[in-house]
């Protein structure tokens, strides 16, 4: 008889496994806090199930823990785990110690960057993780156990974000269910406001997730402010769906959740930085209530964009503040063991075929 993983059950799964063994209904309550809150790894750590459970339980379940298989920390602090998935593929997670300059909460901050995909289909140019095609998709409960580990090895995250690898909203059904169990109070118990879900910009994912009544954040990877420049930087995602009607969803985003949006704008030297992009940048995001994150470009090897200089960089925040919207700069995070923004990619197993291929022939910028 195959063994059920305790970490892939929700909740009312869990209390069917219950049920199924004969055991009164708190009893699923008590495996939620030994999973969630008390972190065990074996049911030998399950105090308050006698000897006879704890056999019973490990007859018919699991715990697969992810485990993690390198671990790098950058000169600036920034931490970067490579996470083995139990059919052998990887992931990165990096938890980011402080985040936006300017912002004066971050001090305490530790963030932790997720990832939600095995690669990722969409290939955006300035991006390491889309060089390698989609792997596959991650469950919920992979997504959730990256917290978890690290909750374990003592770090104490602040803030979590769904922009590691892959695109979110083309896991949707996961990354909702994973949000569940992140804020559950009889599971992680985070608060949905400490939560950001990034999109390179899934039109109809963000209509659906607008009606969700989820509460997380939603940040949008905009980076450019004209269909030319998103076409070449972004290719397959505003082909589908170009600015305009990704500005049109963010707005019905806005109406329906009266939350403010985040939006994220990698900084390319020569490509979408100019006092025009910025001035456009504002006209797009007028009605909407946003903060702006700038990401000035960390380069990767063979990448053919290049980082503006921090002048470039101060007068476009300058314009961007002017007309009245918040606006960070994002400083660059552990670019030094490649874990900054952009540029996490594992090398995919021997025999694992991307869904959807790679394009192998060099980027023409
Ligand atoms: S930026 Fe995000 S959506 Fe684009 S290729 Fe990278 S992981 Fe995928």
């Amino acid at each position: 008889m195959k063994r059920v993983d305790l970490l892939s059950l929700d909740a009312a799964q869990m209390e069917g496994l219950v049920r199924d063994l004969g055991w009164p209904r708190y009893r699923a309550a008590q495996l939620l806090q030994w999973i969630y809150q008390k972190r065990v790894r074996d049911f030998s750590g399950m105090t308050n199930l006698g000897k006879t459970d704890r056999e019973r339980l490990e007859r018919h379940a699991v715990i697969h823990r992810m485990d993690w298989t390198r671990h790098l920390t950058s000169s600036d602090g920034t931490e970067k785990f490579l996470f083995r998935l139990s059919d052998g593929q990887e992931i990165e997670s990096v938890l980011i110690p402080g985040d936006e300059a300017g912002d004066p909460s971050a001090d305490r901050r530790l963030t932790l960057c997720l990832s939600t995909q095995v690669g990722c289909t969409l290939d955006c140019r300035f991006c390491l993780t889309g060089t390698m095609g989609l792997i596959r998709n991650l469950k919920a409960h992979e997504i959730v156990d990256q917290v978890l580990e690290l909750q374990r090895a003592g770090r104490r995250m602040t803030n979590f974000v769904m922009m590691g690898m892959g695109e979110p909203l083309a896991n949707y059904n996961e990354v909702v269910e994973a949000i569940g169990r992140l804020t559950a109070p009889r599971m992680l118990a985070l608060s949905p406001r400490r939560i950001t879900v990034s999109t390179s910009g899934l039109v109809p994912q963000i209509h659906r997730l607008g009606k969700s009544g989820l509460k997380m954040n939603l940040a949008v990877s905009l980076n450019a402010t004209t269909d030319a420049v998103r076409d070449r930087i972004m290719p397959e995602v505003n082909r589908l769906y170009p600015i305009k009607a990704l500005m049109a969803a963010c707005r019905g985003y806005h109406s329906a959740t009266r939350r403010k949006l985040f939006f994220e704008y990698v900084l390319l030297s020569g490509v979408n930085d100019s006092g025009d992009d910025a001035r456009r940048l504002t006209g797009l995001l007028r009605g909407i209530p946003s903060k702006v994150n700038l990401i000035p470009f960390n380069e990767f090897p063979d990448s053919p964009f290049r980082r503006p200089d921090d002048g470039v960089v101060l007068k476009f925040q300058k314009i961007l503040m002017e007309a009245g919207i918040t606006t960070f700069i994002r400083k660059s995070r552990g670019s030094d063991i490649l874990a900054a923004c952009g540029q996490l990619r594992t090398e995919a197993k021997p025999g694992d075929a991307p869904i959807i291929p790679i394009k192998t022939q060099a980027v023409k910028i």
